[in-house]
């Protein structure tokens, strides 16, 4: 019973000012502000975060902002994350708070996540019950993998200790309001290749006197499959995709080279390594073969999203009370997209959790758009996890 007297309070306390956080949303949504240059989003978040009584510390990797909330004696310390940054898409929703920066845009929900987090964080400044402290994490340049990093850097932790950390993104095809917790890996790692395959340019029609990098190319992208099919254990998860490739400009001339790029996607570092060490050589020897010549500029991204079991345990606990069962997916499967909490995850214990975004366009899409519905349910769980974790 008193769980439930609870859960009412928190849900209503929420609930009076939905309205307001979703038009707060949608103000966000009209001004998206790309990777480091999230100012005005910055500014709008330790404006609020003042006025409701939070100790606000701007200027942490650029546009960073931490709020930190104590109350009682406790000696507990809770970080919660949202990300500030959109990304350079031309938005074509059509919808009447659509942004209105051309070619900028909350593609992938981070207007929802900071608002989400700004809800959460007004009704624990006046109503929430909890004794401990309490640090809000507003991290700039999610898109780009360089934010957390950043943050850390600069002495996150150090300044604002957390004894374990929370974040969460929305994700589109999943019911609306649901939620999904993934012990261990939940997101892939990132990296990247371009690789540059050079030969000998010619006519057309005189193959013999050249060396056409466009075959050994050809050779190459169906070789790359290889990595994940054969070098990779069968029971681990590896991506190779490659998604660009450059070269040459009419039927009857063949190219002094071709241009590819790849990205690798992982959950292991051993799956990891062994990418990173086929690619390059795969694209040498398939080069060589043919008489080119490759070269491979392979970018580390950022690492995989790693959940800690205990803490994930205790999210997906208090999801079942916030939310009710119903409301939480308990076969949820890990994402080989990614994430650069992975770096929060890797600095403190935590879990990064998986908000349903309902029917809507996929991240990353024009047409995409948060899904306003499940605002103030995210916001309720907010509290309701810094209620218990900080008791
Ligand atoms: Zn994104
Ligand atoms: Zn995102």
């Amino acid at each position: 019973m008193g769980e439930v007297i609870d859960r009412l309070r928190v849900d209503n306390g929420i609930a009076r000012h939905a309205p307001t956080f979703i038009a707060l949303r949608r103000d966000i949504h009209q001004h998206p502000e790309l990777s480091f240059e999230e100012h005005r989003t910055s500014a709008l978040v330790a404006r609020h975060l003042r006025d409701w009584g939070y100790e606000v510390f701007t200027g942490i990797a650029g546009t960073g902002v931490v709020g930190r909330l104590k109350k009682g004696q406790g000696g507990k310390t809770l970080g919660l994350r949202a990300d500030m940054d959109a990304l350079p898409i031309q938005e074509t929703t059509g919808l009447p708070y659509a942004s209105q920066h051309p070619g900028v845009m909350h593609a992938c929900g981070h207007d929802g996540h900071t608002a989400i987090l700004l809800a959460a964080v007004r009704f624990l400044a006046e109503e929430g019950q909890f004794d401990g402290t309490l640090h809000l994490i507003f991290q700039p340049a999610e898109e780009i993998g360089a934010g957390a990093k950043k943050m850390i850097a600069e002495g996150l932790f150090e300044r604002f200790p957390c004894d374990a950390v929370y974040g969460l993104h929305n994700w589109p095809g999943v019911r609306a309001g649901h939620l999904g917790c993934v012990e261990g890996p939940a997101m892939a790692s990132i990296d990247y290749a371009k690789v540059t395959i050079t030969g000998q340019g010619g006519h057309g029609a005189e193959p013999h006197r050249a060396v056409d990098p466009v075959l050994a190319t050809a050779h190459l992208i169906t070789a790359l499959q290889s990595v994940v099919s054969r070098n990779v254990d069968p029971l681990e998860m590896g991506v190779v995709t490659v998604g660009s490739i450059h070269g040459g400009v009419a039927a009857n001339v063949i190219p002094d080279s071709v241009e590819l790029r790849l990205t690798a996607r992982s959950f292991k570092p051993e799956v990891r390594a062994v990418i990173k060490e086929r690619v390059p050589a795969l694209a040498k020897a398939q080069a060589e073969s043919l008489g080119a010549h490759a070269e491979v500029d392979f970018q580390n991204g950022f690492p995989p999203v790693i959940n800690h079991p205990r803490e994930t345990a205790f999210a997906r606990d208090v999801a079942r009370d916030a939310l009710g069962d119903d409301f939480v997916d308990p076969h949820f499967r890990p994402r080989t997209a990614s994430e650069d909490f992975a770096y929060l995850l890797q600095a403190r214990p935590g879990s990064f959790l998986f908000l349903g975004n309902g029917d809507s366009a996929s991240l990353h899409n024009p047409r995409y758009d948060f899904n306003d519905a499940v605002l103030a349910p995210a916001a309720a769980y907010w509290a309701h996890l810094v209620e218990r974790y900080l008791s």
